[in-house]
């Protein structure tokens, strides 16, 4: 393959902001890619900017998870044909951690087990996001989840390739894009409490820190999960 067919057409669908994660559509030749789908409060936007692009849901090949949180990978009803992936860890993590939510009817013991340090106001804007967490898993997030495939078994398309920046979730990565001006898709690894509206704290803080500084030592464009984006030189 030369360079002229490895580079890919990328067109941010939904640009993230603290109230929507963003989604990102890589094109080359047949194939169409997610990078992150979003959830059900977006849905209908990303309907509408898929077909200003001229594309169907079901036309999507693949849906490249940065993680699993449910404003990142709940979009999966409708892109029915899509094959899905994310990194092992990620999966491992996140079916623990949904099973246990729609298992355990106890909000404030289910949101202490998993994030021991949050109170006061945190631990009930937490609270009060549970009931729509738990629905949006049933109805949306497991809709597809026993297809996820992983990164780890499972080649990329040529040009794409995952970053592993864990910390943020355990199997958080970023995707770069191998065009001639490298892109990267970050995810939530520069996520802080104040630039998400989950404001979910990192599940290892060193390794969320760690993983910052990868994505600040990248040279090229970055598209982040939650903010504009921008170039670093
Ligand atoms: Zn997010
Ligand atoms: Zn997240």
């Amino acid at each position: 393959m030369n360079r002229a067919e490895n580079n890919w057409k990328i067109d941010i669908l939904l640009q993230g902001n603290p109230t929507q994660a963003a989604v990102t559509l890589l094109r080359n030749r047949d194939l169409l890619v997610l990078v992150d789908s979003g959830w059900p409060r977006t849905r209908t936007q990303l309907v509408t900017a898929l077909a200003e692009h001229g594309v169907q849901p079901q036309n999507i090949t693949h849906v490249l998870h940065t993680h699993l949180h449910i404003d990142h990978a709940a979009n999966h009803p409708i892109l029915t044909e899509a094959v899905l992936l994310a990194s092992k860890a990620e999966f491992r993590w996140a079916d623990r951690l949904y099973h246990n939510l729609i298992e355990d009817e106890d909000d404030v013991r289910f949101i202490t087990s998993v994030f021991p340090q949050l109170s006061g106001p945190t631990l009930e804007q937490a609270v009060a996001f549970i009931q729509l967490a738990r629905r949006i898993c049933r109805r949306d997030l497991f809709s597809r989840w026993d297809e996820i495939q992983f990164y780890e078994d499972h080649g990329l398309p040529e040009g794409l390739s995952v970053m592993p920046l864990p910390g943020h979730t355990p199997g958080h990565c970023g995707i770069v894009v191998s065009n001639p001006e490298p892109v990267l898709m970050a995810g939530d690894a520069l996520t802080t409490e104040h630039t998400c509206l989950s404001r979910m704290p990192p599940t290892n803080p060193n390794e969320f820190e760690a993983s910052t500084e990868t994505v600040r030592r990248f040279r090229g464009r970055i598209i982040p999960g939650h903010l504009p984006p921008f170039e670093q030189r």
